[in-house]
């Protein structure tokens, strides 16, 4: 089995990719950047983003598997003291995987090019300088004009991310679903949008369609893509999904309350 150790470029994460990649070898495994079986980074949830848009051309071959240097996080399962445990689960590996949807994005350009992107935890469409103007299309009926800031569309992974932040609802990974989420509507009694979060079926789409091309900002997970006016953005769930070798359960909730609540009262 071929093995690849994604980490990020701090002390602690460094040290651990440094010991894990050689308990790795030392268990036998080739570990190479090239072609991997799995991929495990070392860091937080933004390391292992990285890790995907690196990999995101093979997804259907590579199961990812996150360590953390500091507390658990959405997308890691396994700390940096863990790493014997962890090496021992992967010599003890049945193949098994756990999938959890994406976000795929098309956009249209203002010249009518086009570009195809996948997102992990959502994409956003922003306007900077001024209020932004854009209608929104459910299956491609119309459903509002919004204005405000943005709009934020995320994955069930990603509702505790961006997402949650601007007040969309936290979506257990296991559902097929993606969220739309306004950033500051504006509604008075000239413009009026729904304010609350959408969720949208597997087999629906949404497509925004801003009123004037210019002044954009698109987000990826990670990325800002300010630099061509966009005519179109339609986003649906994508056909690939993102796998993980999830060799410990985590009950989601318990995740999800020790990440945003914490000690118990
Ligand atoms: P960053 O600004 O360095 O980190 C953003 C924070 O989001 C980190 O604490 C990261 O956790 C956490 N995070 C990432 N994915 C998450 C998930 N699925 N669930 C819960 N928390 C998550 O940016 P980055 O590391 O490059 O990551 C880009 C992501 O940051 C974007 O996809 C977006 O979701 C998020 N973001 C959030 C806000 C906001 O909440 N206002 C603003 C901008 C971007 P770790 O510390 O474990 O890495």
């Amino acid at each position: 089995m071929r093995v690849w150790v994604f980490s990020n470029s701090g002390n602690a994460s460094a040290t651990a990719a440094h010991a894990l990649t050689k308990k790795l070898k030392a268990a036998g495994f080739t570990v190479s950047p090239a072609r991997p079986d799995i991929v495990i980074t070392v860091g937080g949830d933004g390391t292992l983003l990285s890790a995907f848009h690196r990999y995101n051309a093979a997804l259907d071959t590579i199961r990812f598997i996150g360590v953390h240097t500091g507390h658990l996080g959405f997308y890691t399962d396994w700390r940096d003291y863990e790493l014997d445990e962890l090496v021992a689960a992967i010599k003890a590996d049945k193949g098994e995987r756990v999938g959890y949807p994406l976000l795929d994005i098309k956009v249209t350009y203002a010249d009518d090019t086009t570009g195809h992107y996948v997102a992990l935890n959502e994409s956003t469409l922003k306007r900077a300088t001024s209020t932004m103007q854009t209608d929104v299309f459910i299956k491609d009926n119309f459903f509002e004009s919004f204005r405000g800031d943005g709009l934020c569309i995320c994955t069930p992974t990603g509702s505790t991310a961006y997402s949650k932040s601007v007040g969309g609802a936290v979506l257990h990974p296991r559902l097929r679903a993606l969220q739309v989420t306004e950033i500051a509507s504006i509604n008075n009694r000239v413009y009026r949008t729904l304010s609350s979060p959408i969720i949208i079926a597997p087999d629906e789409w949404v497509v925004l369609k801003p009123a004037s091309e210019l002044n954009y900002i698109m987000t990826i997970d990670q990325f800002n893509m300010t630099d061509r006016p966009i005519k179109e953005v339609r986003y649906r769930i994508a056909k690939e999904q993102i796998y993980f070798a999830r060799y410990k359960h985590m009950h989601f909730w318990d995740r999800v309350e020790d990440a945003f609540i914490g000690a118990k009262h």
